[in-house]
């Protein structure tokens, strides 16, 4: 079940309930990269919250939790703005009971800490980026983490498609598994993977044409439609001979987006562009927006989301579909004024689920558009790793599932 479908090399990993843990120390890999206050507190626990099953699993099971993270960019070194210590205090509220927070990953230190826990004790070391072994993967860093356990549980599913020590390094020293949090990831995927109730529509958006080709194209093989928005769908507009006017344009990349067109079209799936755009002269919060009367830019605008029409007609599709997956807003929604398009997927997305649609959201912005919506829990499942989501579905093997395949 924890194996994702479309991996013909049909990878074997051991799930946490598996195993016999009581009185061990159990190194957890988690992704509590978390945005933090100017004051250091913990803005949004969401990435902590997710990981609260696994770890009360291994409470239950009697076991001494260590558990390491990374937080923002530090470089390879101490950076006091992205201490984890925050997220530790976090963590005590949400699972109720104390959580020693450990100023280092590795060292004697560490492992004293970790080894005097008593079964059922939770420890968060501090952040693995503050050495600058964790992202080159370096084998004696993997080694002096390896340390901290007995026994090994990937729960970032954010961090898997990276191989960093803590990802596929450790898995060299120690025996481990999926946790509940991974293992629930992977079975959503699958499922918009093998075998989706259909209709099956995918919802692309986001500014980059090159970093959504390979699930663009691999989702091809599995959609009945796809809905294109977002900064990408100029590219794939000028690819048709549509002016897009000053809209962000990827132009080596026209053939690809002509290719995915022409592969839909090959396919049967319908592949839908926006059909009207909110556009701007400038892009400024306050800038004057104009509605385009149908799919061209006028040369001196920039489209900035999809106009209203357009959302009326994707709404139509969502509305219609019974598995909808969802990437990327449809414009640039950090913006109120051009947050529109993105708010209203979210919205008929949100009755989609209500009507019995499993809806499937992956990635950061989108999360972000759920968020300022206030529907975050009116998915069927939010995806945690945009780049592990989209990754998995281009049917790639991750480096942190290989690692701990049996
Ligand atoms: P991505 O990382 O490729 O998924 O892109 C996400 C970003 O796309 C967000 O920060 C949006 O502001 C941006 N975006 C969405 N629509 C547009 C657009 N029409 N023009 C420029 N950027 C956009």
């Amino acid at each position: 079940m924890a194996e994702p479908a479309d991996n013909k090399s049909a990878l074997k990993l051991k799930r946490l309930q598996e195993m016999t843990l009581k009185g061990k120390r159990v190194l957890v890999r988690v992704d509590f990269n978390v945005p933090l206050s100017k004051a250091g507190k913990v803005e949004d626990d969401t990435r902590i919250k997710e990981t609260v099953p696994t770890i009360k699993h291994l409470m239950e099971a009697g076991a001494k939790i260590a558990l390491v993270s990374h937080l923002g960019r530090p470089k390879g070194k101490p950076e006091a703005k992205y201490s984890l210590k925050p997220a530790a205090a976090a963590l005590e509220k949400l699972l109720g009971a104390p959580v020693a927070f450990v100023p280092d990953c590795v060292g004697a230190a560490a492992e004293k800490a970790v080894s005097s826990l008593k079964p059922g004790g939770v420890a968060l070391m501090e952040n693995l980026r503050f050495h600058a072994g964790e992202e080159a993967n370096d084998p004696d860093f993997a080694k002096a983490l390896s340390k901290l356990g007995d026994f090994f549980v990937q729960d970032a599913f954010g961090a898997i498609h990276r191989a960093h020590a803590s990802t596929v390094g450790v898995p060299k020293f120690l025996p481990g598994a999926i946790g509940l949090l991974v293992q629930r990831e992977l079975e959503f995927l699958d499922r918009v993977i093998g075998n989706p109730t259909r209709p099956f529509l995918a919802v692309i958006g986001g500014a980059k044409v090159s970093d959504k080709l390979g699930v663009l194209h691999k989702l091809l093989d599995r959609v009945d439609a796809v809905v294109i928005g977002g900064g990408m769908a100029y590219t794939f507009l000028q690819a048709q001979g549509v002016s897009i006017g000053k809209s962000l344009l990827e132009k080596d990349k026209l053939q690809d987006a002509q290719g995915v067109v022409e592969k839909a079209y090959a396919k049967k799936v319908e592949c839908l562009l926006p059909a009207d755009h909110v556009a701007v002269r400038e892009i400024k919060a306050e800038a004057q927006t104009t509605v385009t009367q149908g799919m061209a830019i006028p040369p001196e605008l920039i489209g900035v989301d999809i106009g209203p029409h357009t959302i009326e007609f994707f709404g139509e599709q969502i509305a219609k579909a019974k598995t909808i997956f969802w990437n990327g807003p449809m414009g640039i929604f950090e913006i109120e004024a051009f947050a529109k398009g993105s708010l209203a997927i979210a919205a008929a997305m949100a009755e989609a689920t209500q009507k019995g649609a499993v809806t499937i959201v992956g990635g950061g912005d989108s999360l972000a558009v759920l968020a300022k919506a206030g529907l975050s829990d009116q998915m069927t499942h939010c995806s945690t790793g945009g780049g592990a989501s989209l990754e998995l579905l281009e049917g790639k093997i991750l480096p942190g599932l290989a690692a701990l395949a049996s």
